[in-house]
């Protein structure tokens, strides 16, 4: 149920006109899952103008689908961890929320570690999960050959394909497209998968869950990663451009990986091989940067909702500027649900993973400085958009209410403020998705 500030907003437009107010707000994150709900003859994922991929509506919607899919979509409802899944002996911290535990860990295959985007942490729990038969497929993403600069989903079920499937795809990702099918098929074979997606994705299929008692059937885990946004495409195309290279003559590219964080490397159809280091394709102090308006206002970068969430283990939140050195590669691994435990030391014991030290949440924000702040400033940025009228997501469960209280007059009002320039500035808009 949409929250007084949504229904408000949107009262008076048609369901169409409710719908791409989403993407018109800059809240879509283009996770497919709407099209999944009505299927692709009503909505269907495209890539438009400005490069992203957005959902397109194919025939007129009803209020009632607009309104399922608006309490599903992670432009519009983000909650943290489902009580039911909210363990004894669980503890809550305001910034990085439930868990039982954090530790550094990483995959016990020194070449796993190595290919790995980090330290091959959801890789392993991916190969242990299929060879101990404990599921049946891992639904995650890899890279496309049609648009390698994106992401596309992709079913494991062998581990050549979760091998296939590792490292980080920083381009723009649909997931959960074809969500509901995966469901109808898992039912029919009586299968059970789990699940590694951003922590937007992981929101989207909790709150499907709410709709569709068959995600907590069949999805057994949902694993993510600690999430800071992705590059936008507009974004890639200059780096592309300033590289000699044609948006549309890229073959193949690997973000990161092979070393921690490991080269971007991309090919082209000439046969052109650059690699470039970390530093080169984000820049400096992450200068290169180009987010979605979503990822800037993100209310659970750190996957408040996931079993598992997997993070680089950097101080400073970057790898080492000054040498341009890759490490060996460690996750940090918050484990947040009795489950999530288990399935670790499940994976450790079968000689997957290597468990390392314990962390805290100061280690946390020592290697997430950028999460720690997004957090703490994301209600005073909500309220920045909502004077002006715009779609915030509505949120459950993530003390961002809390943490906006925790922060000075003066901080909240500059973060409010800074926001509601961005958006009269027209930042956070974009234009109603449309066929190319
Ligand atoms: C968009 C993005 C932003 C990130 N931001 C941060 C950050 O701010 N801080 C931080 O510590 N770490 C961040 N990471 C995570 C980091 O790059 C590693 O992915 C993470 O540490 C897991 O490492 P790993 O070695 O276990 O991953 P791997 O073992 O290489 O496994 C990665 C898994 O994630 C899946 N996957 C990759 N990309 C996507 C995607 N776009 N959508 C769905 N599934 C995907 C793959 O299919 C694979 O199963 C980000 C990753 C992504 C994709
Ligand atoms: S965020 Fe996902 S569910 Fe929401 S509009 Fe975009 S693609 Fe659809
Ligand atoms: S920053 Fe947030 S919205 Fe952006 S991709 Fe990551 S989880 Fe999704």
């Amino acid at each position: 149920m949409a929250s007084d500030y949504l229904k408000t907003l949107q009262s008076g437009l048609t369901p169409n006109q409710k719908f791409n107010q989403i993407t018109e707000h800059g809240m879509c994150i283009g996770c497919g899952i709407c099209q999944s709900l009505v299927g692709p003859e009503k909505i269907k994922m495209e890539i438009v103008a400005n490069g992203y991929e957005r959902p397109l509506i194919q025939q007129t919607l009803k209020h009632a689908e607009v309104d399922k899919i608006m309490d599903v979509c992670p432009g519009t409802r983000v909650e943290g961890m489902p009580e039911s899944l909210v363990d004894e002996g669980s503890k809550n911290d305001d910034v990085w929320g439930i868990f039982q535990e954090i530790y550094f860990s990483y995959a016990a295959s020194p070449r796993i570690r190595h290919m790995a985007s980090t330290g091959g942490l959801l890789t392993g729990l991916g190969l242990y999960l299929i060879e101990s038969g404990e599921v049946d497929f891992i639904l995650h993403a890899h890279e496309p050959s049609h648009n390698p600069t994106f992401g596309q989903p992709f079913i494991s079920r062998s581990v050549e394909q979760v091998l296939e499937a590792s490292g980080s795809r920083y381009g723009p990702t649909a997931t959960l497209e074809d969500i509901v099918e995966v469901l109808n098929q898992a039912e029919e074979k009586k299968e059970k998968f789990a699940f590694i997606g951003t922590p937007c994705d992981i929101s989207a299929l909790r709150n499907y869950a709410r709709h569709d008692e068959r995600v907590d059937r069949y999805c057994l885990y949902m694993l993510t990663m600690v999430c800071g946004g992705f590059m936008e495409p507009a974004g890639m195309r200059k780096f592309l451009k300033n590289l000699d290279v044609n948006f549309d003559e890229v073959t193949s590219l690997r973000y990161r990986g092979y070393g921690c964080p490991g080269p971007t490397t991309i090919k082209t159809q000439d046969g052109r091989v650059i690699s470039k280091n970390y530093l080169e394709f984000w820049g400096e102090d992450d200068s290169a940067w180009q987010l979605p308006p979503r990822c800037k206002v993100c209310p659970d970068g750190i996957g408040d909702s996931a079993d598992i969430a997997a993070s680089d283990t950097w101080d400073g939140g970057s790898p080492d500027w000054v040498s341009q050195k890759t490490d060996l590669g460690s996750n940090a691994a918050v484990v947040r649900t009795r489950r999530g435990c288990e399935l670790m030391d499940r994976a450790i014991q079968s000689g997957y993973l290597i468990r390392g030290d314990s962390l805290t949440v100061e280690d946390m924000n020592r290697f997430q400085p950028h999460q720690e702040t997004k957090k703490r400033m994301v209600w005073a940025r909500f309220s920045g958009m909502k004077m002006t009228g715009h779609i915030v997501p509505d949120t459950k469960g993530l003390r961002l209410q809390s943490l906006f209280h925790q922060n000075s007059d003066s901080t909240n009002e500059n973060e409010m403020n800074g926001t509601r320039s961005r958006v009269e500035a027209g930042k956070f808009s974009e234009d109603t998705p449309a066929k190319l």
